[in-house]
C-alpha cells in the first residue's frame, strides 16, 4: 500500500511522493493525518542549518488525526478514534522515563527529525505510525486543526508549570511569538493577575493584548525595565518567561524580576548567552529551563476546549500537501508576519 507524503528531498526542496504506507509493530498505531502544523524548527531546519532535518525526510511533529489501524497488543485505541500524539517519542523505560520525566528521556526521538543519532518520518503525509504510549485522545469540542496546536500549547503550559506561580502574581513574557503568546495565556490560566508582554513587533503586541496581556511594551519605544519597575512599586515582577533565546532578551528577563523572583527559560536560539551573574546571585533569582512537555497534553486539550487557551487567532493559513512547499518558502523568507500554518494532508 502506498500513500502521499511531502518529502524534503534536498535543502529547501520538497516533492510530494508516493511512498510505502507505514508498517506497525504490536504496540503502535497508524494515524490518518488530518492536520499537521509547520513548526519553526522545520522552517529553520529545512535549509540544513540545524543538522536535524537531513534529507530525505518527511517532517511534521504537530499533528492530529484518526486511528486507522492498531497493533496486535494495543488495548487503548481502536480504528476511528480521534487522537493527537506527543512530538517526543520517549522510550518509557530509561531512568528519566521511570521518574515521569519523559521529556528528558535518554532515548528521546522526535517525529519528523533526521539527525546523526536517528531518523524518524513525521506527519506531513497521509499516514503516520506512532507508539501507542504517546497517543492522546481528543475531547469532542476540539477540532483536528486546534489539536495540531497542542504541541506548542504544551510547551507553554509546561514552562508555566515549572514556575512557582502564586495567585495574582505579576509576570513578564519576553517575546510574543507563537510560544510567548501561548505562555501569556498559560500564565493567566495558572493564576497570574497581571501579565506584561514585551516584543519589538507592534502586530505581535496587538495579538498579545487580544490574548490577555494586560500591558505591552516594545524595547524600541521605551525602557522596558523602567516601565516594569514603575508598575510593580519599584520591586520588579514576580516572574518572567524568556521565549526568544538571545542575550538582550535573556538580560531583560533577568532585570525585570524582583529579588527572589523566578525566570522561565524557553527560548534557545543562541547556544550560549552572557548572564548578569551578580544580579542572579545577589538577588537570589531562580532560573528554570523548560524543554517540551511531560504529560500536559490532556490538560492542554481541555484548556483549548474550554477556551482558556485560544489557538485560532494564531493560525495564519491552511495548506494541502501540494501547497505546503510554497508556505515553507514564505515562512523561511520571513518577510510576512505569519504565525502557524496548518497542513491538511
Ligand atoms: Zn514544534
Ligand atoms: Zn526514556
Amino acid at each position: 500500500m502506498m500513500m502521499k507524503a511531502l518529502v524534503l528531498v534536498d535543502a529547501c526542496r520538497f516533492e510530494v511522493r508516493d511512498v510505502p504506507k507505514p508498517q506497525i509493530g504490536p504496540h503502535e498505531v497508524v494515524v490518518e493525518v488530518k492536520a499537521c502544523g509547520i513548526c519553526g524548527s522545520d522552517v529553520h531546519g529545512m535549509d540544513g542549518s540545524t543538522g536535524r532535518r537531513k534529507p530525505p525526510i518527511v517532517m511534521g511533529h504537530e499533528a492530529s488525526g484518526v486511528v486507522t489501524e492498531a497493533g496486535s497488543a494495543v488495548q487503548r485505541w481502536r480504528p476511528g478514534d480521534r487522537v493527537t500524539f506527543d512530538s517526543t517519542v520517549y522510550c518509557g523505560d530509561c531512568h528519566f522515563c521511570r521518574r515521569g520525566d519523559v521529556n528528558l528521556c535518554d532515548n528521546r526521538q522526535v517525529l519528523g527529525v533526521s539527525c546523526d543519532e536517528f531518523k524518524r518520518d513525521g506527519a506531513f503525509a497521509e499516514y503516520v505510525a506512532v507508539p501507542e504510549r504517546i497517543v492522546v485522545g481528543l475531547p469532542d469540542g476540539v477540532s483536528f486543526e486546534q489539536a495540531a496546536m497542542v504541541e506548542p500549547v504544551s510547551i507553554a503550559v509546561h514552562a508555566a508549570a515549572r514556575l512557582p506561580v502564586q495567585l495574582n502574581d505579576t509576570a513578564v513574557v519576553v517575546g510574543a511569538g507563537m510560544i510567548g503568546l501561548l505562555v501569556i495565556q498559560a500564565l493567566k490560566a495558572r493564576g497570574c493577575g497581571f501579565v506584561i508582554a514585551v516584543d519589538t513587533k507592534p502586530d505581535r503586541l496587538d495579538l498579545a493584548r487580544q490574548l490577555g496581556a494586560d500591558k505591552c511594551f516594545s524595547p524600541t519605544d521605551c525602557d522596558v525595565v523602567a516601565e516594569v519597575m514603575k508598575r510593580t512599586g519599584c520591586r520588579g515582577a514576580d516572574l518572567a518567561v524568556e521565549a526568544v533565546g538571545f542575550a538582550p532578551t535573556v538580560q531583560t528577563a533577568v532585570k525585570v524580576v524582583r529579588k527572589g523572583g523566578s525566570i522561565g527559560l524557553v527560548g534557545n536560539l543562541s547556544p550560549s548567552v552572557e548572564l548578569p551573574l551578580q544580579v542572579v546571585v545577589t538577588r537570589e533569582l531562580s532560573l528554570y529551563g523548560s524543554c517540551a512537555s511531560r504529560g500536559e497534553y490532556p490538560a492542554c486539550l481541555d484548556l483549548i476546549a474550554g477556551g482558556l487557551i485560544e489557538v485560532d487567532p494564531l493560525v495564519s493559513g491552511f495548506a494541502s500537501l501540494e501547497d505546503a512547499p510554497d508556505w515553507f518558502a514564505r515562512l523561511h523568507g520571513g518577510k510576512e508576519n505569519l504565525m502557524k500554518v496548518v497542513v491538511r494532508p
